[in-house]
């Protein structure tokens, strides 16, 4: 009995002194916290997956922490892509799209290739906007179970679109027409565990640049509001003005592209408070793999590089008129690890490098209703820490361009580390 006694306080003492390992002491020479502070000669005090405490000059380390010197280097919080694809993975060899039929689990598995990659451009964390077969659900619970390395997810399952002929590859997505449909669809995409619904408002994707509106104003508002009564969000893509204004007027929480809105459809926007998310670098993206990744047709090029100024104008547009703007890639196949050159965009849109940054921050932490854990390095928050080359408050290109991301903490876990390179 007396043994067994001991065996078990040997134990408690073993478990609490792993506990205490746990604690990290990170230094940066310079902290962007997120909430609008700079601090320089900044300790920052991780315990397992939050951070304890920020601050500056000399701090008490606790002891057993494990010290790590990043003073040659800017600190900055986690970064947050608010619209990618994770699923839509690329093998190098096939064209993407076409390549040949995988199952759900090869996908899940093939795409930690895409997790990695967003960790290596700073991204702690990802709305995920349409998924086949739940691998984005799936993927989203092993990555919470620290069973898969990646970012954190968000995730929307299937997105829902109207009943179209397409040429193939036949779009994922759930086919819905009509108010009944629609809110059918709605309850099923939430039922199968999705954080957020993605909706398809008009036609547009890949090197199609066209703009049609796909569901009416009813359908879009029966989506929101079926959304909205099972306390999720709603994500509305329109590649054209007559979606987004409808999208817009109906109460979505997210809009998605939408170039070429009118002046009114931006005041409605700006007055709802609706995030914007112009997704501008992923046409470039696609501008620039037309011809060697993606075979696209001929013109399809010149469309993408029109389509570009027109959605960069209406950006610009909106930014000037006070939208929420927020970033978000659009990543899918070899786009992946490029998720934050949008930063780029918006920088050129007139925002300074403090209003982009927080374009991938602490507004979409807002959106996801984060912003009490994500997007700041502040105490209780999640200890989601991006260390750069450079000071991104000067440049923007020191977060925009992944060699300038040397070390990534997820979670008060090191995911990626090219400090000594
Ligand atoms: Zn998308």
């Amino acid at each position: 009995m007396r043994s067994a006694r001991l065996v078990t306080i040997l134990l408690f003492l073993a478990t609490s002194s792993t506990a205490v390992a746990a604690t990290k002491a990170i230094k940066f020479g310079k902290l962007v916290d997120g909430t609008g502070r700079v601090l320089t000669n900044a300790v920052v005090i991780v315990e397992d997956d939050r951070v304890r405490s920020v601050a500056s000059g000399n701090v008490a380390i606790p002891s057993g922490a494990e010290v790590i010197d990043l003073s040659r280097y800017t600190g900055i919080p986690g970064l947050i892509d608010a619209h990618t694809h994770i699923t839509y993975y690329w093998d190098g060899n096939t064209i993407p799209r076409y390549e040949p039929p995988r199952h759900p689990a090869v996908t899940a598995f093939l795409a930690q290739e895409n997790a990695q990659k967003a960790l290596e451009a700073g991204v702690t964390t990802i709305r995920n906007l349409n998924s086949l077969d739940g691998i984005d659900l799936a993927m989203r619970d092993l990555i919470n179970m620290g069973k898969m390395i990646g970012p954190r997810m968000f995730v929307s399952g299937l997105g829902i679109r109207i009943t179209r002929s397409t040429a193939p590859p036949a779009p994922i997505g759930i086919m819905a027409d009509g108010v009944d449909a629609v809110i059918h669809a709605v309850r099923q995409v939430i039922a199968s565990g999705a954080d957020w619904v993605k909706m398809y408002g008009s036609t547009g994707g890949f090197d199609d640049v066209t703009q049609a509106q796909t569901f009416t104003y009813e359908e879009m508002k029966a989506a929101v509001d079926a959304t909205h009564a099972l306390g999720k969000k709603i994500a509305i893509h329109s590649y054209g003005p007559g979606g987004a204004r409808d999208a817009v007027r109906a109460g979505t929480d997210s809009l998605e592209h939408a170039t070429d809105m009118d002046d009114q459809t931006i005041a409605e926007m700006v007055k709802r408070k609706t995030y914007y998310l112009p997704t501008i670098d992923h046409n470039q993206y696609y501008v620039e793999n037309a011809d060697t990744v993606y075979h696209f047709p001929p013109g399809a090029k010149e469309r993408l590089l029109d389509y570009i100024q027109r959605n960069f104008a209406t950006a610009k547009k909106a930014f000037q008129a006070g939208a929420h703007m927020i970033v978000g890639s659009d990543a899918v196949y070899n786009g992946w690890g490029l998720n934050m050159r949008e930063l780029d965009w918006f920088v050129k849109m007139g925002m300074t490098p403090e209003q982009a940054l927080k374009a991938a921050t602490t507004e979409p932490a807002a959106m996801l209703d984060m912003e009490k854990s994500l997007g700041a390095v502040a105490p209780g928050f999640y200890a989601d820490i991006v260390a750069v080359e450079g000071d991104p408050l000067a440049n923007i290109t020191a977060v925009s361009r992944r060699e300038n991301i040397r070390w990534v903490l997820k979670a008060g876990r090191v995911v990626v580390d090219k400090t000594t390179r």
